[in-house]
């Protein structure tokens, strides 16, 4: 016969087996559960640099990205990764009593200083295959607005002393002035230079292109403190400097 403590204990840890069954998340159950699962590991694998080369996002993914730009998530990425750059700028200056003016800091250009996110949605948010004219014309129209958080680092960068350079893979011929007045219009006033695509680089990779930018600057003197860029191209190759900050984009992979 048991004893009256054996069943207590029994139904104790009946109790609590149960508990710790309500506590599990329920399973997946539904089709759109299980995209929502693969396009968060999707964008993940994207944003972490395993998945490469891609060159539309998965259609099953369109709802996704959409609701990822618009609904919220992507400035609340963006605003944390400001904070971790904030956060190491305030040290760089505190620590760094070096105060010559050749204390650099390089950001890219589309979709890190001004968005395209507006052409983009004409293109099903990356799900349409990329279209070198399409995208020409709109960059010829030179609208595309500022990031408001990226705005707001570049100021402070300014602010602190730092030189800032753009690096972009934009054609200097068919694209600087363009460029130039839409960076103006949109807050862009005050960083060092612009760096374009030259004749000489046409056809290059743009790890390679903007490696050998970067190298250019440190032979003349700079010290890069850190690379901001929304893709991998922007943040692997040579002399990215102390730091490197990957801004989120899920919408198209540049080579
Ligand atoms: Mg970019």
């Amino acid at each position: 016969m048991r004893t009256v403590w054996e069943i207590l204990l029994m139904i104790i840890l009946g109790i609590c087996l149960k508990t710790i069954g309500a506590m599990k998340p329920a399973p997946y159950s539904s089709y759109s559960d299980l995209t929502h699962c693969y396009c968060l590991s999707w964008r993940l694998g994207v944003e972490s640099n395993n998945v490469r080369a891609w060159r539309t996002v998965p259609t099953q993914c369109l709802r996704y990205v959409q609701y990822y730009m618009l609904g919220g998530q992507y400035e609340s990425d963006l605003d944390l990764i400001m904070e971790q750059i904030y956060s190491y700028i305030d040290d760089i200056v505190l620590t760094n009593t070096n105060t010559t003016d050749t204390q650099a800091w390089i950001l890219d250009v589309d979709d890190t200083c001004i968005s395209n996110l507006l052409y983009y949605t004409g293109k099903r948010f990356g799900c349409d295959p990329y279209d070198p004219m399409g995208f020409k014309t709109w960059a010829i129209r030179g609208e595309c607005p500022a990031i408001p958080a990226v705005l707001r680092l570049f100021r402070k960068l300014l602010q602190s002393g730092f030189k800032v350079f753009l690096l972009t893979g934009r054609d200097e011929e068919t694209l600087g002035q363009p460029t130039i007045r839409n960076l103006h219009n949109q807050g862009f006033v005050g960083y060092e230079r612009l760096i374009l695509r030259t004749r000489d680089y046409k056809g290059q990779t743009a790890v390679s292109f903007k490696s050998a930018m970067r190298k250019q600057l440190v032979e003349q003197g700079y010290t890069i403190w850190g690379s901001v860029g929304d893709q991998w191209s922007d943040l692997v190759g040579d002399c990215l400097g102390e730091r490197t900050f990957k801004l989120p984009n899920p919408m198209y992979f540049v080579p």
